[in-house]
């Protein structure tokens, strides 16, 4: 069983991705936008900004007002779309309730898309024609190709079916030619599906959801969840310490696929900037 390195994983790519960074004339430009006052979102876009500096980014935040019109913030990103500044643009999600964030993100051209929530983007990954990836599920790619980890003709099974991390892994994974199934909260018979696979990828958010009697001896186990467990200590969807033995590699929370999104987030700019 090995235990999978995210930090070090993501510290290396980062290196790689800061000397391809230095080399550039002119460098990278983010736009991060933030809705309002929601504390973890504002710890989230401080962290990336802090990456931006470290790795040679330009970066730019806009704050709105929790009140802020629709209008407003189709605005702001319509502006960030035409200004030739800025070559990536991050729409902090979630937005305050009363906005529509499908409709916004549909202000940010496809080729500016960091996140790569975009339509556009999205039916490129179903082609596998994809150009920018949803950071979370790209970051589990890298983990699995650092790793050497084999995926062509084995079981995958997904574990959560949301439009930013579930869908686009299943797509990842299938592009790759694995044999996908993707479970959600209506699938019946999760633990034989789970049972079944060779590569476990849970996203879920449920914490210690995946137990032991789910996982099949030597699968390859990754966690995205991020939970709180029942004396509020950060954990995964995974029963880590029951189902590692089992494992030929687990990602452990913290320090598994978490370091790595905010470094596909830095990758996903740098492609921005790199127009042909
Ligand atoms: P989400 O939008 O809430 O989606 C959760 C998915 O899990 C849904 O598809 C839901 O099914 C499914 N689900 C819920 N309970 C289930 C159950 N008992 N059995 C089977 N499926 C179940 O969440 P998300 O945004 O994808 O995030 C998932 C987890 O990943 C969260 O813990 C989040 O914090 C974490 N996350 C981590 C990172 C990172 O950087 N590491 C990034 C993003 C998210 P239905 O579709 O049927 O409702």
């Amino acid at each position: 069983m090995k235990i999978i390195d995210g930090k070090a994983i993501a510290s290396e790519l980062r290196l790689e991705l800061k000397e391809k960074i230095e080399k550039m004339e002119r460098k990278p430009g983010l736009a991060v936008v933030i809705v309002g006052e929601d504390p973890a979102s504002r710890i989230y876009v401080r962290n990336k900004i802090k990456a931006c500096a470290e790795l040679g980014v330009r970066s730019y935040s806009y704050e709105l007002p929790t009140n802020a019109t629709q209008g407003a913030v189709e605005g702001l990103l319509d502006e960030l779309a035409c200004d030739s500044n800025v070559d990536g643009i991050l729409l902090q999600l979630p937005l305050p309730k009363h906005l529509d964030s499908e409709a916004a993100v549909s202000h940010i051209p496809f080729e500016k898309d960091v996140d790569g929530f975009s339509a556009k983007n999205l039916g490129l990954l179903m082609q596998h024609k994809e150009k920018i990836v949803a950071c979370t599920p790209l970051g589990v790619m890298k983990l699995l190709e650092r790793e050497g980890i084999e995926l062509q003709g084995k079981n995958a099974v997904v574990l959560g079916r949301s439009e930013t991390v579930g869908k686009p892994m299943a797509m990842l994974l299938l592009n790759a030619n694995a044999t996908v199934t993707v479970c959600h909260s209506k699938t019946q018979n999760l633990k034989e599906i789970c049972r079944n696979a060779d590569i476990l990828v849970s996203a879920i958010g449920k914490a210690k959801f995946v137990t032991e009697d789910m996982v099949k001896q030597g699968a390859v186990v990754i966690d995205v969840g991020i939970n709180r467990d029942e004396v509020g200590k950060l954990c995964g969807d995974v029963d880590f310490e029951n189902v590692k033995d089992k494992t030929s590699f687990i990602t452990p929370v913290p320090g598994g696929v978490g370091p790595m999104t905010i470094t596909m987030l830095m990758y996903n700019t740098y492609i921005t900037a790199c127009k042909e």
